[in-house]
């Protein structure tokens, strides 16, 4: 049986405390491709799209691309943008006519400004222009922030379990499946959902209960009629009505067993929520720390300044804490465009007078002014090669500058470091260094697992900082745990105790 499957998506996750340091984000900030554009650019890609385009060509499905939008996480996005991006979604769903299935990359935490769900709107959008016949299928960030409607708007709901993300493609192709399996009628999914009244700080599923949490979405998966089984962390930096963590799973069949899964699930985190609060370091002490141990290099984690969160990229505790050690350092990357113009303009061994990052948002600390030599100037294009694995991206023009006793990349472009890739284009081999410090909380340590096995995470002042609980919040998620270290959950109340629930309507099976 031929099926074809409309691929599209509009993914962002909005940082609402951002949003005064970097504004609304406008159409222009979005990268957008269609039509035939998009399978070039995502095709045999470890992403979503790549994921859906992989399992549609492995399952004889036809694919009509429509248009895919991603942004790099930021504040939220202007009405404006996001109603364009809507029809031009819509356009290309209307036009593959003979359509059964929708397959859609969303992020879960996209904020339409100034608190509505992104994620909700489109999902909304499309299931008024498919109607009831369609079979829609959505996979999400492990950060989603998921709204409670997504569950009855579409039939498949599947997120990623790893943070490093490293497992997109492969989610994408699970409910790539499910989907179409759905569609020839092998499987009956029924999709449940249920919230808890907490948001977990970034925490790595590497170890930990992180990790022990992923693994109970694992063995969840291996139960029978479980089609798939995902624990969404939330994201912890938009103080929105949808943010909070939530359990969900597909089941083959009536809604018992997933509304059972989700319970086990659910009660366990809550039971272990303070397992993952943290303790934060300090950037100097993170250094110290670092250089403490006998293994070198040791990668540092600039967590509190992630680009991937949101975060400005130019914060400089971190970066002064790393010059003021003496090591043999790098540092990648700072998002500085007016340093790397100067780069530019004075030419590879020319030394010249910067004061670097300090420049974007309260958080971003004073510039470091130094002297620095360029030793490199570059386009900034890089292919991801662990987290996004094949994909490119662009840090824009960028120079490795040697500041005092550590190289430094300054870059146009704010973006995360994921991988070695940006460093190695600028002739930095990290495992020629004591000390190797990238803006990331825990994408990176996918891609530095071969360069060191000693990661250590600095936490400054930031919007990205993990103490998520210190963030000023005055909406609906000063409600949640562990800023509400008084919140409650009706599921974990022993039998015949009386609920005090403090938060509104936490649940949504
Ligand atoms: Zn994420």
């Amino acid at each position: 049986m031929c099926v074809k499957a409309v691929v599209g998506g509009i993914v962002h996750e909005s940082s609402t405390f951002a949003a005064e340091v970097t504004g609304l984000l406008d159409f222009g900030s979005f990268s957008v491709v269609d039509g035939a554009a998009l399978v070039r650019e995502f095709a045999r890609t470890s992403t979503c799209v790549g994921g859906y385009l992989a399992v549609c060509a492995e399952a004889d499905v036809t694919v009509a691309p429509a248009l895919h939008a991603r942004a790099e996480p930021a504040g939220t996005v202007d009405p404006a943008a996001y109603q364009e991006l809507e029809h031009r979604l819509l356009s290309g769903v209307r036009a593959a006519r003979d359509r059964e299935l929708v397959l859609l990359d969303l992020h879960g935490a996209g904020v339409v400004a100034p608190g509505e769900s992104l994620d909700r709107r489109v999902l909304a959008a499309v299931r008024a222009e498919v109607g009831p016949a369609t079979t829609i299928a959505v996979t999400m960030d492990l950060h989603a922030n998921l709204p409670a409607e997504a569950v009855e708007l579409a039939d498949v709901v599947v997120g990623y379990q790893c943070y490093p993300h490293t497992d997109i493609g492969e989610r994408a192709e699970r409910a790539g499946r499910i989907a179409i399996a759905a569609r020839r009628g092998t499987v009956a999914p029924t999709v449940r959902g249920l919230r808890l009244p907490m948001v977990l700080p970034p925490s790595t599923t590497d170890d930990g209960p992180g990790r022990e949490l992923r693994e109970l979405a694992r063995a969840a998966e291996e139960r029978d009629g479980v089609l798939a089984c995902t624990v969404f962390h939330g994201f912890p930096y938009a103080d929105t009505a949808q943010a909070g963590a939530s359990v969900v799973t597909i089941t083959d069949g009536g809604p018992g067993l997933a509304d059972e899964v989700n319970r086990d699930i659910a009660r366990w985190l809550w039971r272990n929520r303070p397992a993952f609060l943290t303790p934060a370091l300090a950037p100097d002490h993170a250094v110290a720390e670092a250089l403490s141990g006998t293994e070198r290099p040791a990668v540092l984690a600039d967590t509190a300044d992630n680009p991937g969160g949101g975060a400005t990229g130019d914060g400089t505790y971190l970066l002064r804490a790393v010059l003021d050690s003496g090591a043999r350092a790098c540092f990648a990357t700072l998002h500085d465009p007016a340093t790397v113009a100067l780069a530019v303009q004075a030419g590879v061994g020319a030394t010249i007078e910067v004061a670097l990052g300090g420049r974007h948002g309260p958080f971003s600390g004073d510039p470091v002014r130094a002297h620095a030599t360029v030793r490199a100037l570059t386009d900034g294009n890089v292919v991801h090669q662990s987290m996004r694995r094949g994909k490119a991206a662009t840090f824009g023009p960028s120079a490795r500058l040697l500041v005092g006793n550590a190289d430094v990349i300054v870059s146009t472009h704010r973006l995360q470091v994921f991988d070695p890739e940006i460093l190695l284009l600028h002739g930095v081999v990290p495992d020629r260094y004591e000390l190797v410090a990238v803006k990331s909380a825990h994408h990176f340590r996918s891609g530095f697992a071969a360069v060191s096995t000693r990661m250590i995470a600095a936490d400054a002042l930031g919007l990205t900082s993990r103490q998520v609980e210190r963030i000023r919040r005055t909406g609906p998620s000063a409600e949640l745990w562990p800023m509400n270290r008084e919140a409650r959950f009706a599921l974990d109340e022993p039998v015949g105790a009386p609920t005090h629930r403090r938060n509104g309507a936490p649940q949504w099976t």
